[in-house]
């Protein structure tokens, strides 16, 4: 059965998460399908971030950290964080960046492995995990003399057969869109004597996780993609209670002491997650990240995870679905998995020639995705403000980039520092 521009208007009609989409500034002629790399602006940051400058900075000085909120920010916002990733209450932190909290954790990691389990000498991850999850776990190994191994998805069963100290995963692949099924890899991992952490940046606020439920040891993720929290925001770390305690995090900075203002020569790290926490956080794009979970909590009376993860499936099916219909390119092939249960929230097509073009020229006709290296065109799906008609859109775009093979143009052939 063939899906009609009609069909994806219908489909917004009866979409009960529609007037999210109002709670965020997207221009106008911008098809946005980049959420997964960077959230686009809330309508209400700019105004928070105002009135932090001018009221709180300005007017209230130092005096703001205790009166405006300013310090407990990180485990506030911690707090926010944990319903979306089945964490408790105080269990995470918001704070520094994801690949410095994959330091900290993996750190606190290998020191665990290393009393419970010390002829276990390896660190297996995925080869095609994001790049800076493996330069750490790289600089890690080469600093604790552990050996890090890469192999395929596929592989990573036959990879936990012996020795292995942790195995750190991204829950949601950033060039495939594949998912992990964090509960089973998990228990494969324990019963293998290793430990699991999680690297959510592809997963929080876009599809259900239960570290808890999942009985996950670690967990890190990112603030600037599905949590709207703007460019370069904090991003969040999770320890189970059961290793929060037992060891120091490699920075241990004032803001992970017990008592900070004692101002004693001494480290003696805070009880629990707190201690995950380095130096002074930047309070301004916190702020911008309490909006931007403003923007997930505004989805919770419209049936919250349950609902974006059942829209977020229909606009990928959706999209798959018309590009397979109606773009007639032969040499386009779809890599995210169709079995919803290995699907993330982004799609990706691959293309062995002019993948960085196709992105380009789409982006000219203002439909934004990106390219990853070397071969793939990745498009995020965000329920809480993609709609089906920007679906039915950057299909309709996409078939009339190749059809007309625009991309060929020498402008969209040169390659920008970021892509
Ligand atoms: C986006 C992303 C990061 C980003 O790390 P930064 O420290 O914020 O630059 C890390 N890991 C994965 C898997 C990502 O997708």
């Amino acid at each position: 059965m063939t899906t009609t521009h009609l069909d994806c208007r219908a489909l917004d009609t009866a979409d009960a998460l529609r007037p999210l989409r109002d709670l965020f500034v997207l221009p106008a002629g911008v098809t946005y399908l980049d959420g997964n790399s960077l959230g686009p602006l809330p309508r209400a940051t700019a105004a928070r971030v105002a009135k932090a400058i001018e009221d709180e900075w300005g007017r209230g000085l130092i005096r703001s950290w205790n009166d405006a909120g300013w310090f407990d920010l990180p485990q506030r916002l911690g707090n926010r964080i944990a319903r979306w990733i089945g964490a408790g209450q105080g269990e995470v932190v918001a704070t520094d960046t994801t690949s410095v909290n994959l330091y900290k954790v993996l750190s606190a990691a290998l020191s665990i492995a290393a009393q419970d389990a010390p002829k276990h000498r390896l660190v297996v991850s995925e080869r095609s995990n994001f790049p800076t999850d493996l330069y750490i776990a790289q600089a890690l190994c080469a600093e604790r003399g552990y050996t890090l191994k890469l192999v395929e998805a596929g592989k990573i069963p036959h990879a936990l057969a012996e020795g292995v100290a942790v195995l750190m995963l991204t829950h949601v692949n950033y060039r495939t869109g594949a998912m992990h099924d964090m509960a089973a890899v998990t228990s494969n991992a324990h019963a293998a004597g290793a430990l699991a952490i999680w690297d959510l940046a592809h997963s929080a606020g876009a599809v259900p996780v239960d570290l808890r439920a999942a009985e996950a040891d670690f967990a890190v993720g990112c603030g600037y993609k599905y949590l709207n929290g703007g460019p370069g925001c904090p991003a969040f770390a999770w320890v189970h209670p059961r290793h929060a305690d037992r060891f120091w995090q490699p920075l241990a900075g004032w803001w992970g002491h017990a008592a900070p203002f004692d101002f004693t020569p001494e480290y003696r790290p805070a009880p629990g997650v707190a201690r995950y926490l380095c130096g002074t956080q930047p309070v301004l794009s916190m702020l911008a990240l309490e909006c931007g979970l403003d923007t997930l909590d505004a989805a919770l009376p419209h049936g919250g995870m349950q609902a974006l993860r059942a829209k977020s499936l229909a606009l990928t099916d959706v999209f798959i679905a018309l590009v397979e219909q109606r773009c007639g390119d032969a040499s386009l092939s779809v890599v995210t998995p169709r079995e919803h249960a290995r699907r993330g929230s982004q799609v990706c097509l691959a293309r062995a020639e002019g993948a960085y073009a196709i992105v380009q020229a789409l982006i000219a006709r203002g439909v934004i995705g990106d390219f990853r290296a070397p071969d793939i065109l990745r498009f995020g799906f965000t329920p809480l403000y993609t709609s089906f008609e920007d679906v039915w859109n950057a299909v309709e775009q996409l078939r009339q980039v190749l059809a007309s093979e625009e991309w060929r143009r020498p402008e969209f052939n040169q390659r920008n520092a970021v892509t």
